[in-house]
C-alpha cells in the first residue's frame, strides 16, 4: 500500500474487526454468565420444590418409598412420580446407601458413561447444598446442577440433585462464531469501502495542496501562493506555513538573483578596463616574448570571464523576469546562414565536417534573433567541441504541428545515461577536472542559458545520447504567429 488513503482504509479495517472481535466477545462472556446464573438459580428452584413436595408428601403419608417386587430395589410411591417427571432437565432423588431411588426421563435418556459422571456429584450430597458442574461428556456437555440434602422426607430419601445442559443455552460459542464468519465480511467489506471513500474525501485538500506545490516549486512561480484555507484544521495552518515559507524562499531567490546580477554587472567594467590595459600593453613595442607570451594567456583567461560574467548576468536577468526578448519577424533560413560561416570555420580548426542543412522552404519565426543564433551557436560548438576529429556534426530542421524541430546531431563521444538528466544544469560538466583550459573547456552555463531561451520562446529542448555514439540535441519552437505572443517593443 503506498498511497495513505489505502494505508488508512486497511487500519480503518483492521480496527473496525478488532473492535467487532472485542465487541462480540464481551457481549457473549457477559451473556454467558447471566444464563448460567439463570440455570443454576433454576436448578436450586428445582431443587427446594422437591425437596419441599417430597417432606410434605412423607409427612401426609408417612411413607414414600417402596421396594419393587421384582427387581428387588428402592424406589418412589408411583403417586410422585408424575410430579417428578414434570420437572425438566435432569433429576435425580438418591437414598441413604448411595441407591438411585429416582432418575428423570432426560437422566435416563443419558449414554452411560455421561449418567456415570452426573450420579458422581449425587450420591456425594454432604449436609450442605452445593452448585456444581459435571463435563457428560459428548454429546450433552456440560451440565449445570444443584445438590442438596432432603430430612424430612424420611429415612429413605437422602437427597436430590437437579441440573440442566449449558448447550441449550442462547449464545452459545459456536452459533456466535457461525454469526461472525457471516456477518463480518459484509461489514469489513463495506467498512474498508467507507474508509476508502472518507479518507479519499479527507485528504483530497493534500492532493492539492501537493499539486499547487509542485506547480510553485519550479523556481519561477515563487510570486504564487496556495489558495488559503478557511476550515481552520491542521490543513489550513499546514497551508499557511507553506505560503510563509514560499514568501521566505522567494525572498532568498530575490536576493541571491540580484546579488548574481550586481555583481556581474559591477564586475564587467573593471574587466573591460584590464582587458583594453592588456591589449595596450601588447602592442607596446618594447613588449619583450615572454612578457607578450604571459600577456596572451593573461588576455585569454581575461576574456573567459568576461564570457562568465555575460552567461551569469543573462542567467541572474532571466531569473527576475527581467531579460526581455527582443522578437522579430525571422525566416530560419536566415539565422542558418548567419551561423553556418562560423560554424565551418570551427569544425574546419578541429578537423570535425559540419554539414548545415538550410530549409527549402521558408520558415516564419517571431523570435529574438540574438538569443536563437546563440542558442544555436551553444549547440553547435558543444557539438564540435565533444566530438573527436573525423568526426560530423549536422544541423537541421523539420516542421510539424505547427512547431519547427531543429535537431543538431554529432558523432561525438556521447552523454551517460546517468549525466543526460543533469546537462541542464548550472555549471554541470560531465568532466569537471578538464574545465580550466585542455581540449574542451567551459564552464557549465551554455546549455542553461540555451534551455531559457528555448522556453521564453514558448519551445523546449531536449537530449538523446548514447556514450561514444553520439549525441542529439532537439530544438522546438513555435512557427510564427502559432503560440507566443508578440512582446511590444
Ligand atoms: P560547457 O561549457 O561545459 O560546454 P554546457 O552547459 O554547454 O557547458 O554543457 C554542459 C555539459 O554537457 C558539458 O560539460 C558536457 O559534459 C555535456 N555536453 C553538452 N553537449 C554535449 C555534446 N554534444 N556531446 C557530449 N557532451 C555534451
Amino acid at each position: 500500500m503506498r498511497t495513505i488513503r489505502g494505508r488508512l482504509a486497511v487500519w480503518y479495517a483492521v480496527a473496525l474487526a478488532g473492535t467487532m472481535f472485542v465487541f462480540a466477545a464481551v457481549i457473549y462472556l457477559v451473556q454467558r454468565r447471566e444464563e448460567f446464573a439463570a440455570l443454576d438459580e433454576r436448578a436450586r428452584l428445582e431443587s427446594e420444590l422437591i425437596a419441599a413436595t417430597l417432606s410434605e408428601a412423607y409427612r401426609a403419608r408417612g411413607r414414600l418409598v417402596m421396594t419393587d417386587r421384582q427387581t428387588g430395589r428402592d424406589v418412589l410411591q408411583p403417586d410422585v412420580l408424575p410430579f417428578l417427571e414434570s420437572i425438566r432437565g435432569y433429576v435425580v432423588v438418591v437414598g441413604p446407601e448411595g441407591n438411585v431411588l429416582h432418575l428423570s426421563s432426560d437422566a435416563r435418556a443419558l449414554p452411560y458413561a455421561s449418567l456415570v459422571r452426573l450420579l458422581g456429584p449425587a450420591f456425594e450430597i454432604g449436609s450442605n447444598p452445593s452448585f456444581g458442574v459435571v463435563d457428560a461428556g459428548s454429546p450433552v456437555g456440560e451440565i449445570r446442577y444443584y445438590a442438596r440434602s432432603i430430612t424430612a422426607a424420611g429415612p429413605r430419601i437422602a437427597g436430590v440433585l437437579s441440573g440442566a445442559s449449558v448447550s441449550g443455552l442462547a449464545i452459545g460459542p459456536q452459533r456466535l462464531l457461525t454469526a461472525m464468519l457471516w456477518v463480518a465480511p459484509v461489514i469489513l467489506a463495506a467498512s474498508v469501502l467507507v474508509g476508502y471513500q472518507l479518507v479519499g474525501r479527507t485528504l483530497k485538500p493534500v492532493d492539492r495542496i501537493v499539486d499547487e506545490v509542485e506547480a510553485i516549486s519550479d523556481g519561477r512561480s515563487l510570486h504564487r501562493r496556495l489558495a488559503p484555507l478557511r476550515t481552520g484544521d491542521e490543513l489550513a495552518r499546514l497551508t499557511s506555513t507553506l505560503n510563509a515559507m514560499i514568501g521566505r524562499l522567494e525572498r532568498s531567490f530575490a536576493t541571491l538573483h540580484r546579488f548574481t546580477a550586481d555583481a556581474s554587472h559591477e564586475l564587467k567594467t573593471p574587466l573591460t578596463v584590464v582587458r583594453s590595459g592588456i591589449e595596450r600593453a601588447i602592442t607596446h613595442p618594447r613588449v619583450t616574448p615572454e612578457v607578450l607570451e604571459v600577456l596572451d594567456e593573461t588576455l585569454l583567461e581575461v576574456n573567459r570571464m568576461a564570457e562568465i560574467l555575460d552567461s551569469l548576468l543573462t542567467l541572474a536577468r532571466a531569473d527576475e523576469g527581467r531579460a526581455p526578448l527582443h522578437l522579430e519577424d525571422t525566416d530560419l533560413r536566415d539565422l542558418f546562414a548567419e551561423i553556418v560561416e562560423t560554424a565551418g570555420i570551427l569544425g574546419e580548426q578541429a578537423s570535425v565536417a559540419v554539414e548545415v542543412e538550410i530549409p527549402a522552404e521558408p520558415v516564419p519565426l517571431a523570435v529574438d534573433r540574438g538569443r536563437i543564433r546563440q542558442l544555436l551557436m551553444n549547440l553547435l560548438t558543444n557539438a564540435i567541441k565533444y566530438t573527436p576529429a573525423g568526426g560530423n556534426v549536422s544541423i537541421e530542421s523539420a516542421c510539424s504541428d505547427g512547431n519547427v524541430r531543429i535537431t543538431v546531431s554529432d558523432s561525438g563521444i556521447g552523454i551517460a545515461p546517468g549525466d543526460l538528466p543533469h546537462i541542464f544544469d548550472r555549471f554541470w560538466r560531465a568532466d569537471k577536472a578538464r574545465s580550466r583550459s585542455g581540449r574542451r573547456p567551459g564552464v557549465g552555463l551554455g546549455l542553461a542559458i540555451s534551455r531559457w531561451i528555448a522556453e521564453a520562446h514558448g519551445g523546449s529542448i531536449h537530449a538523446t545520447s548514447r556514450l561514444g555514439r553520439g549525441t542529439v540535441f532537439v530544438v522546438t519552437l513555435p512557427i510564427e504567429g502559432t503560440a507566443i505572443e508578440r512582446e511590444a517593443p
